[in-house]
């Protein structure tokens, strides 16, 4: 069997776009299916099991509420732009250790002695609290 046609993302006009094929579809459920641990099926419409697809990454069934996939597969793209050094993000950033509120290195309070991460707020309410 062939590899199905890429899916891509682009940007385009502001947005990420994801873009794949419907006629790549049924190739790539039936390369899902030959891993054992996966349920069955295959694709006999394309276009109408695409709709249903689009259906699913919007949330619109079976999430429950819960995260999307897209929501899914943006968290894990971040992380993996992030931790392979994407020069659009700062991760020196710390999370305070008292109310966990994300602090840049330079709002950060750092605490040498038990080499701690504080907010502004939190540093300074302990301090007062010390006094
Ligand atoms: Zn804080």
């Amino acid at each position: 069997m062939s590899e199905p046609k890429p899916s891509q993302a682009v940007i385009e006009d502001g947005c990420i776009v994801i873009r794949v094929p419907i006629s790549s579809l049924p190739e790539r459920v039936s390369l899902m299916c030959d891993d054992i641990s996966v349920d069955p099926f295959l694709v006999t419409n394309a276009e109408t099991f695409a709709k249903d697809v689009v259906e699913s990454l919007n949330g619109q069934i079976g999430t429950m509420g819960g995260p999307t996939p897209i929501d899914i597969l943006l968290e894990e793209a971040f992380q993996e732009a992030a931790e392979y050094g994407s020069e659009g993000v700062d991760d020196t950033v710390k999370r305070c250790e008292a109310c966990d509120e994300i602090v840049t290195r330079a709002n950060a309070h750092f605490c040498s002695e038990d080499d701690t991460y504080l907010c502004k707020p939190c540093a300074k309410s302990i301090s007062s609290e010390a006094n």
